[in-house]
């Protein structure tokens, strides 16, 4: 049993001062406020419920600040594919899996307990499987080990170049499986997550309408549908104009017709749908896996949020390609990106309210809704996913309480995050990753490595 002491803590009853919280097999066992810290407890200023980073491809870091580079008439979503498909046909499973301990480290740091990693790089360069057909998902678990962050890990059925059953291009070898085979690949992906702390769960993500068939999304769900189910569904126009070519409905209308779309499931980059489809989705119960930071980057385009959160449909909030992570900058990009929009402020809050409380509770929420994790809230029973952040820090000294989630999301960088722990793992003390120098060291030797090989 381990015990954490806040001056102030938020509970889903409201902000508590002198709170205890005593832990026990990762979950928040007993909450005691009003109270003094005993000796041995963990004291820290304020503590939130620690998010969910509900989508991540971890190797795409790795080419961050690459692709920012512009040539005569192609700058788009499709040059920056191919950039990254010339980078995957080096990466190594020594190197994935350095790569992605980073970036479990900088997502821990930056406030986040738990990843859901999307992924989809199976097989060797040429395609051919490995000896052992899951060996870049062990290579994902040892990261998730190695930094201790509560990992959804989602195996990626990749089949297709595009709707209509177009054949895998060269670059996308390395992501391909028929239906059984993926299945067998899941199957080898959650015998290896019984070695993992029990809050690490498996799930699937069909890739996206383009890379499956209607044919196959249903047979993979019939076989491995029990757990989360993500798919990539609307990011660009392009993709919509495909599907409804191909399918004869928009991406999000044909998904919700065809699918027994729930709570359960996660759309990534719900970006382009109409007013009918936004009302039908909110209404699913299903998340809105939003990436504002990714989506900026990409030039995706704004999410339906108005809307969206007048039809109380629940979201999070993923990092997607990694470009940048930071907790802060991603739900701050998710409120610009509607200003922008909308030439308005103090969008993404119904009815009236703190913004930054409204954005960072219900991105909690349905964080962890959709990584399938007991969390979002303090609450006992819950897995202790906490994050510390220090009030008196200048960006925050001059708040309130009931203001300082607009501090955090508008006026903060991530280093004011003091502590973080996934389900009771205390990873980040005093601001800083307990494996922080051994991490690096082995992602700059990766890299070398991989930089002579490009
Ligand atoms: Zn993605």
């Amino acid at each position: 049993m381990t015990a954490v002491f806040a001056q102030n803590a938020l509970l889903d009853t409201g902000w508590a001062r002198n709170l205890r919280m005593q832990i026990k097999d990762g979950r928040i066992s007993t909450l005691t406020q009003d109270t003094t810290p005993q000796a041995g407890d963990s004291c820290v200023d304020t503590l939130l419920p620690a998010l969910s980073n509900l989508h991540s491809h971890a190797f795409q870091r790795a080419m961050a600040g690459m692709t920012e580079y512009r040539l005569a008439g192609r700058d788009s979503f499709w040059t920056w594919r191919d950039l990254m498909y010339r980078f995957i046909a080096h990466l190594n499973p020594d190197q994935v899996q350095a790569i992605a301990a980073l970036v479990y480290l900088e997502m821990q740091e930056a406030g986040y307990a738990a990843v859901g990693e999307f992924h989809y790089l199976h097989h060797q360069p040429d395609g051919q499987p490995y000896d052992h057909l899951a060996e870049l998902s062990d290579r994902i678990m040892a990261a998730a080990v190695e930094t201790g962050i509560g990992l959804t890990h989602l195996p990626v059925l990749y089949s297709y170049a595009g709707v209509g059953e177009h054949p895998l291009e060269q670059g996308q070898k390395r992501f391909g499986n028929d239906v059984d085979r993926f299945c067998a690949l899941v199957d080898q992906a959650r015998a290896a997550a019984t070695n993992l702390p029990g809050d690490c769960r498996v799930g699937i993500a069909p890739h996206s309408l383009r890379a499956t068939s209607p044919r196959d999304l249903a047979e993979v769900l019939q076989a491995q549908g029990q757990g989360p189910i993500h798919i990539h569904i609307a990011e660009q126009p392009k993709e919509v104009a495909e599907v409804q070519a191909g399918l004869g409905a928009r991406p999000v209308e044909w998904l919700l017709a065809n699918a027994p779309v729930d709570a359960n499931w996660c759309l990534i980059h719900a970006t382009h749908m109409t007013g009918a489809e936004t009302q039908a989705m909110a209404r699913s119960g299903a998340v809105a896996g939003l990436c504002p930071v990714t989506e900026a980057n990409l030039g995706d385009g704004p999410f339906n949020g108005p809307a969206y959160l007048a039809a109380d449909g629940a979201f999070g909030v993923g990092s997607d390609s990694n470009v940048l992570i930071s907790l802060t900058e991603e739900l701050r990009t998710l409120e610009y990106s509607q200003r922008l929009r909308d030439l308005s402020r103090n969008v993404l809050v119904a009815g009236e309210g703190s913004v930054g409380q409204s954005l960072y509770s219900k991105a909690a929420l349905g964080g962890a809704q959709a990584l399938a994790r007991d969390a979002g809230q303090i609450t006992p029973g819950n897995l202790a996913d906490l994050v510390a952040i220090d009030s008196q820090h200048p960006s925050l000294c001059t708040l309130r309480p009931d203001q300082l989630l607009d501090g955090l999301v508008f006026a903060a960088k991530d280093h004011v995050v003091t502590d973080l722990w996934s389900a009771g793992r205390h990873q980040v003390q005093s601001g800083r990753h307990v494996q922080r120098d051994r991490i690096i060291a082995s992602y700059r030797n990766a890299m070398r490595t991989l930089l002579a090989a490009l």
